[in-house]
């Protein structure tokens, strides 16, 4: 089931108007979706439609209310992914990833070991909309935030201690994350993920400093982008 994000509120459920040029250009010419047909739409308010065609042009598309789709794809817990800024696109595939599993952020973080050592905002706004589709590909109806880079000893500093706090640390032989999960509840999880050269001892060290939880994701070392999607896919199937 194809949906759409439909970025305005609705005014007139008679006349609902889809002009994001992507969208259009997927419903005329992929879907080749003609007058009449139906498809699903979901807007700012975070509601989802079913609505049906009554207008198309190369432009835009007009649709009117059938009826509202009562679907919760959300999780239950808040996953904020912390990931260290990563070189060529790797962080444009966790942003996507990332977002179909649901997690409720992602903050870009600068670590000691860092290759690439900010981001351009092209690049945050093709993050967004990658976002915003994965979105909608997936059934979510809330957007994950894309927040601006922050240092890694700053957000360290920042975290509250009543959320649970976790490094994904290769050299971890003891915690696994799964075990953490067993033995925390928590409501929001906030999970740290390195750069391809990982974190520094000294920031193992200031992260355990400040209660967060290194975890081992298994034996073997993944690369940085699969950490990341490990740890989120965990977590969200933990607590489905
Ligand atoms: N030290 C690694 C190496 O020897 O290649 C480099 C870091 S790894 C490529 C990138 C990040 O993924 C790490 O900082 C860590 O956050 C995470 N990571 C990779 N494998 C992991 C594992 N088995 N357990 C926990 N975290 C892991």
């Amino acid at each position: 089931m194809q949906r759409f994000f439909l970025n305005q509120a609705i005014e007139d459920p008679q006349r609902i108007v889809i002009r994001d040029k992507d969208a259009v250009r997927k419903i005329t010419k992929v879907l080749r979706k003609q007058i009449g047909d139906t498809i699903f739409i979901f807007d700012l308010a975070n509601e989802e439609f079913e609505v049906q065609i009554t207008q198309m042009t190369g432009k835009e598309i007009v649709c009117r209310l059938v009826n509202r789709v009562e679907i919760d794809r959300e999780l239950p817990i808040e996953i904020n992914l912390y990931q260290a800024l990563l070189k060529k696109d790797k962080l444009e595939w966790i942003c996507q990833k990332a977002t179909e599993i649901g997690v409720k952020s992602i903050t870009p973080i600068i670590s000691e070991n860092c290759v690439v050592k900010e981001l351009n905002s092209n690049k945050a706004k093709r993050y967004q909309k990658i976002i915003e589709e994965a979105t909608s590909q997936s059934g979510g109806k809330i957007p994950p935030v894309f927040n601006k880079v922050k240092s890694f000893e700053d957000v360290i500093l920042d975290l509250k201690q009543n959320e649970l706090n976790i490094i994904a640390h290769e050299d971890e032989r003891h915690n696994t994350l799964c075990n953490i999960l067993n033995e925390k509840q928590a409501k929001k999880i906030n999970v740290f993920v390195g750069p391809e050269g990982g974190f520094s001892p000294e920031e193992i060290n200031l992260a355990l400093r400040n209660s967060l939880v290194s975890v081992s994701l298994g034996k073997r070392i993944l690369r940085a982008e699969t950490a990341a999607i490990v740890s989120c896919g965990i977590i969200g199937n933990f607590y489905y």
